[in-house]
């Protein structure tokens, strides 16, 4: 018998799933895959009812419906100051993921050098390979996760094709500073890379930081795609709504996968989003200010169980250090023990590294109710004789 690729037979099931499924079959609170569990805002949701029930429901433009374009470049202008034309660079995909993926197929030859940062999210490396790319990992570290300067320019050369930012970063919470972002684009200019940058967290920034995105910066416009997500910004992650932005030449081909992949997305909830994306400032802000209180509220409770927790400036996420807790087995066995034995379920950030693998960090999600996050606490509390 013939295999299937074998680039993509090499990889397992992606950890979020199989931590959500263990989480079910165990009762667990799932704090490992990232999903609020409210139902979104109710007006957003209701124009896509009435959508749906009025139609049209047949296929939308490829590229999206037209007022969901416009609205995506009106909050590029609206939150950035940026210039998009909504005609030529935007894009309505199937959720930031699949952005990604048309990122990747559009821009990537076979044998371009594709550099990113470790911890790195579970989609990057097999769709970056299979595009044909070569991975050159800068590996990032707690407690802050810094971007250290000559492991950076170390990893680029003429091959590079392009480099992929995530900020508000998953999983461990950084947001990339203006430094930071600054030696980012001085090496893109440098060796003339394009930079792809995952920004679907654009909205969950904490302690009165500011996201900036690297398309801002001086020289990046014309060389930078940018990926936001419907799903993080209005707590609708099973709509599978992203949108990209960039320059035409980018996005171009960009859309030829795009549109030989899904071709277009469910237009009910376009026009939803679409809709969502006009709502007033109070929105944007409260949805950082309520997670930074959950992320207060979960990372007080960690540190009385004795985790080592480092402060996430962003995103859904907290990363912590389980070896104060006296544990010493490896991110993977400790989650399966805490999934099947405590009740609570964790990402083991073992599944977003390659090489030479950290075993004793792991990453909850406090995206929750108030009081979901405070019986996941009570259960860590028992498991650990804390109470
Ligand atoms: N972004 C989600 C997380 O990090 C997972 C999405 C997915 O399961 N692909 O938890």
């Amino acid at each position: 018998m013939k295999l299937g690729n074998s680039i993509l037979s090499a990889y397992e099931t992606s950890v979020f799933e199989v931590m959500s499924r263990l989480a079910r079959e165990h009762d667990a609170v799932n704090l490992g895959q990232g999903f609020p569990d409210s139902n979104g805002p109710d007006d957003v949701r209701q124009v896509a009812v009435e959508a749906t029930d009025k139609g049209p429901n047949q296929y939308p433009p490829s590229p999206g419906l037209p007022e969901l374009r416009q609205a995506v470049a009106a909050h590029g202008k609206r939150f950035y100051d940026l210039d998009i034309d909504w005609q030529t660079e935007t894009l309505i995909t199937c959720g930031g993921t699949h952005a990604l993926a048309s990122c990747f197929l559009g821009l990537i030859e076979p044998g371009d050098e594709v550099v990113m940062f470790e911890p790195v999210f579970d989609t990057y490396l097999p769709m970056v390979r299979r595009a044909g790319g070569i991975p050159k990992l800068v590996r990032l570290s707690p407690p802050d996760w810094a971007v250290p300067r000559a492991a950076l320019r170390a990893a680029f050369s003429a091959k590079t094709k392009l480099v992929l930012v995530n900020s508000p970063m998953n999983p461990t919470g950084k947001v990339f500073d203006r430094a930071e972002l600054e030696d980012i684009a001085a090496l893109c200019r440098e060796f003339d890379a394009f930079a792809v940058c995952d920004e679907v967290y654009e909205h969950l920034v904490f302690d009165n930081l500011r996201h900036i995105p690297l398309m801002t910066l001086p020289g990046m416009r014309e060389r930078t795609v940018r990926i936001g997500s419907a799903g993080k910004i209005f707590s609708l992650t099973g709509w599978k709504i992203g949108f990209l932005t960039g320059p035409k030449h980018m996005v171009q081909p960009i859309f030829r996968a795009h549109q030989a992949v899904i071709f277009s997305v469910v237009p009910s909830l376009q026009k939803a989003v679409a809709y969502g994306l006009g709502k007033d400032d109070a929105f944007f802000a409260s949805i950082a200010v309520e997670l930074q209180g959950k992320r207060d509220r979960f990372m007080a409770a960690l540190a009385k169980v004795g985790f080592l927790a480092f402060k996430p400036h962003g995103t859904y996420f907290v990363t912590a250090d389980f070896r104060p807790l006296g544990a010493n087995d490896d991110a993977l066995g400790f989650c399966t023990r805490l999934v099947t034995e405590a009740g609570v379920a964790a990402i083991p950030l073992s599944a977003l590294y390659e090489g030479d693998i950290p075993q004793h960090l792991i990453r909850f999600a406090f995206c929750k109710r108030d009081e979901v996050l405070d019986e996941a606490a009570r259960r860590l509390a028992k498991y650990f004789g804390k109470t």
